[in-house]
């Protein structure tokens, strides 16, 4: 069998024979109805959530650390009181419990599906909770995997569950490989935190034949079945090459002539922290604040909210922390900012920034929360607005800052009008931070939720690099900085070329750092300029990458 390409999300070098897990949860049959008794039908259903909510817990008490988290967080999916809700007017209705608990579960799951990111990979979470209280409804056993094969293994399957993985270490599992599954997928974070190498979004992997030897390489996202001696060495050699070089890299960021790029960590919240300090982070760029306010009747409380931004700000005395107001709507669904919303076009409808305008009383909260947070902290506040598209939007929200209290207002650049015109912007906005998947999204049309337009979504987009290096400008041109925490500045060779177009920061999820730490420093800023002004010139993503690559030589060092 020929080798597999995944994506890298936890590095190192695992050899084991592949133990491929091969459960398949069953769908009960649509149309499936009990027996007429619907209390004992509900009870059924409330002690199959319970066991599984007992369970996961057990679970995360015997694992600890952040898999105690993840579990916890699970066994609240089995415990809303809106899905116990929904699974009762399934049975009164006269479904069968299993069937009422696979519908009842299915609303969330939309939710989260359709929200992608990482909310979009917390739905294989929900769907082990639900899969789990199906199998217990059924008196079938749960899905599992061996916690001891005498060798450690490499597990294949086609997602993974934290319920699977929280209680394996080192000594039982060789290496992770899943099919589905993305960079903050829990297989992902899990594995980290385990230290054992792992691949995620690998098709083809669960066909990979029980026993067989694999080999994984965690970094790059190489999967080769019945490696030879030679190749396990070669890998071998390669990774602690690479650990080397990225563990000589350290500190803040800066290209090898000095010019100081920091390097910031995107967050979905306070849990996030601890990856971001691990990994070197100088501050956060992007605190994004939709997790707060998801899943729930009404926006959390002032106090609430407070207490998030402080964690965040403590956590970083002397740095900063860009927090990025409410960016509600489109690919991130708020229940109770949108009751019934009937918008033909969500991407291009009443979203981030433009919902403060008809609820100012929710912009009004969590400003006065980030106020008195910033009051509490040594933590350097800075407050952005996503989804601003002309200067008038850019000077409002500055305003409704001011007022607040709030010294240090900017804006994301992800709509290409704002970029166009980002010296406007800049008159109000202290500092401006490019979005890159919302830039690429509206700048090629191509809806970043459709897998089948991800050619269009690339950020290698020469056209995406043409609005980059026109914010940077326009930002220069009124002496305000300009970041990039899209997806494109984890991208080491991007992150380069953001630098050569004018971008003077750059905030990414954590993991990402450090390469991007080491490809600055083996980089000059004229080579990141001579590499963006390549990259320019092509005409296609792919050629705008070979070309840049021409110009930065050292990422060959970082096996890049
Ligand atoms: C972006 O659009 O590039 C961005 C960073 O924001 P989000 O991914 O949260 O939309
Ligand atoms: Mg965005």
């Amino acid at each position: 069998m020929s080798a597999l390409t995944g994506v890298g999300v936890s590095p190192g070098i695992g050899v084991g024979p592949a133990y491929v897990l091969a459960y398949e949860a069953t769908v009960p049959a649509p149309g499936s109805r009990h027996g007429g008794d619907a209390p004992a039908e509900l009870a059924l259903a409330g002690r199959a959530l319970e066991r599984v909510a007992a369970d996961l817990e057990e679970r995360g008490a015997r694992a600890g650390g952040e898999a105690r988290e993840i579990l916890e967080a699970q066994a609240m999916m089995a415990r809303d009181p809106g899905l116990a809700d929904g699974v009762a007017t399934l049975v009164g209705a006269g479904a069968a419990a299993a069937r009422a608990v696979y519908e009842a579960f299915g609303h969330y799951r939309d939710l989260l599906a359709a929200a992608g990111g990482y909310l979009g990979e917390r739905v294989a979470d929900l769907d082990d909770v639900r899969d789990r209280a199906i199998a217990v409804i059924e008196g079938r056993p749960a899905p599992g995997v061996p916690e001891d094969t005498g060798r450690p293994y490499v597990l294949v399957a086609r997602d993974l569950a934290p319920a699977d993985t929280a209680l394996l270490s080192p000594d039982v599992v060789a290496a992770f490989v899943t099919e589905q599954g993305g960079p903050t997928s829990h297989t992902a974070i899990l594995a980290r935190a385990m230290g054992v190498p792992a691949v995620v979004a690998c098709p083809g992997a669960t066909s990979i034949a029980p026993g067989t030897p694999v080999l994984v390489d965690g970094a790059s996202g190489l999967v080769r079945p019945e490696p030879s001696d030679d190749e396990v060495l070669g890998a071998r050699d390669a990774a602690a090459a690479r650990e080397a070089v990225l563990a000589s890299a350290t500190g803040p960021g800066t290209t090898a002539d000095g010019h100081a790029v920091p390097l910031l960590a995107n967050i979905g919240g306070p849990r996030d922290v601890a990856a971001a300090l691990e990994h070197g982070a100088e501050g956060i760029g992007l605190y994004r604040t939709e997790f707060l306010f998801l899943d729930r009747a009404e926006a959390p409380s002032e106090a609430e909210q407070e207490a998030a931004y402080l964690e965040v700000l403590d956590a970083f005395p002397g740095g900063r922390v860009i927090v990025r107001t409410l960016d509600a709507g489109a690919d991130k669904p708020l229940a109770f900012l949108l009751p019934g919303a009937h918008e033909p076009n969500p991407a291009l409808g009443e979203r981030g920034v433009r919902l403060f305008r008809t609820h100012p009383e929710i912009m009004g909260t969590q400003l006065a929360a980030l106020a008195s947070a910033a009051a509490r902290s040594k933590g350097r506040l800075q407050v952005m607005a996503p989804m601003v598209a002309t200067a008038e939007e850019a000077a409002w929200f500055a305003d409704a800052c001011e007022a607040a209290g709030l010294p240090s207002a900017g804006v994301m650049i992800e709509i290409p009008s704002a970029a166009l015109r980002a010296s406007d912007l800049a008159v109000r906005a202290g500092f401006l931070s490019v979005g890159t998947n919302d830039l690429a999204q509206y700048a090629l049309a191509a809806d970043r939720q459709l897998g089948a337009l991800t050619g269009l979504q690339d950020a290698w987009q020469p056209a995406l690099l043409d609005l980059v290096a026109l914010a940077a400008a326009g930002a220069a041109e009124r002496g305000r900085p300009c970041g990039a925490c899209g997806e494109a500045a984890a991208d080491p060779a991007l992150a380069c070329v953001l630098v050569g177009l004018g971008v003077t920061s750059l905030s990414m999820s954590a993991p990402a750092l450090p390469a991007v730490r080491a490809a600055l420093s083996r980089h000059t800023r004229r080579q990141c300029r001579l590499a963006a002004a390549a990259a320019r010139a092509a005409a296609s993503p792919a050629d705008a990458r070979a070309e840049a690559r021409s110009h930065l030589p050292g990422l060959a060092g970082l096996a890049l």
